[in-house]
């Protein structure tokens, strides 16, 4: 692929977890070998049901934890092997926007000194200018500079949503790892916000990698989607390939499981049976095959490789391999 600003390849997170009273150590293999790139500007949605492994995926780029195999590709630079004083000087380089706005911002700091210390922490910023810095950021996000001197308790929802945006954008960042930011939100403000990322994007030039289990935001805010399925992406496209005309059993599944207020959309009804399985023991072959309507003998058997099927289109499934 052509020159992205992130490439992470076959990235594993297994954690150790002891079954049974003989502490036989097993593992939860929350991601088993993903791939994707994300390029310069772009927003990748990555999305799948809930313990699919898209947040562990997203605190791995982050090196909020240290994966167990694979690369992540930063600008050339494999942060997965990075020790603590080798990300330093990266470490401004890539934010987070958390999901909760309400835990995600220290009550007994101002405004000024959460959006603020991160500036001071990485030197872009003296004490004395701190403040007109953030109340330029503040501006940028849709906040005051009255809020300055203002706790968190004091303000909204959507309110705080946009402090923790404006603190990720403190370090002037080039990768933004968004985590259901809007799922705490109520649906008037998740617009609000989704919107405001969009305009910061055009205007800063950002890239985001967003995670979300909606696939009406991701929808609404990616370039390309990634699909995950029980630690595997198993359907990576340009977002209007992927909706219009998904491959991946699951992704269909996924799809037809959104309501459509359009009476002339011809809904077609793909039920998806049973429950995920487990990451601790998963199926074996292809992982999707306890609840596949396609399922094919080799699927049992053989996990299926990620591979590109045609233009940017790239699926993990045995229907499509030569
Ligand atoms: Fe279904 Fe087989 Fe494709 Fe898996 S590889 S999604 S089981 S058809």
């Amino acid at each position: 692929m052509d020159n992205p600003l992130l490439n992470v390849k076959h990235l594993k997170k297994y954690f150790p977890v002891a079954r049974g009273w003989r502490k036989e150590k097993t593992f939860v293999r929350a991601v088993d070998g993903v791939d994707f790139v994300i390029r310069q500007g772009e927003t990748l949605g990555l999305v799948g049901e809930s313990g699919c492994g898209k947040t562990t995926v997203g605190r791995l780029i982050l090196k909020l934890i240290e994966p167990s195999d694979g690369k992540i590709l930063f600008e050339g630079k494999d942060l997965a092997h990075l020790d603590k004083k080798g990300i330093r000087p990266l470490r401004r380089a890539f934010q987070i926007i958390f999901q909760d706005p309400f835990a995600s911002l220290n009550p007994r700091m101002t405004v000024s000194e959460i959006v603020g210390r991160p500036m001071e922490i990485h030197g872009l910023v003296e004490r004395s200018q701190r403040d007109e810095k953030v109340c330029q950021l503040l501006q940028s996000v849709g906040l005051m500079k009255a809020h300055l001197s203002r706790y968190p308790h004091e303000f909204s929802g959507g309110q705080r949503q946009r402090i923790g945006i404006a603190r990720a954008l403190a370090t002037e960042p080039r990768l933004i790892v968004a985590d259901e930011p809007t799922s705490a939100l109520d649906v008037s403000v998740q617009a609000q916000i989704l919107n405001l990322m969009k305009q910061l994007q055009r205007e800063l030039g950002l890239t985001y990698l967003f995670i979300s289990h909606n696939i009406s935001v991701i929808r609404h805010i990616s370039d390309r989607v990634a699909v995950m399925y029980l630690g595997k992406v198993v359907e990576m496209a340009q977002k209007k390939a992927l909706f219009q005309s998904p491959v991946h059993p699951y992704t269909k599944a996924l799809l037809a499981a959104v309501p459509s207020l359009d009476p002339k959309r011809k809904r077609v009804e793909v039920i998806l049976e049973g429950d995920v399985p487990s990451p601790i023991n998963p199926p074996s072959g292809c992982r999707f095959h306890t609840r596949c309507r396609y399922v094919l003998p080799k699927c049992l058997e053989e996990d299926p490789f990620f591979h590109q099927v045609e233009g940017d289109r790239w699926v993990a499934c045995h229907l499509y391999s030569s």
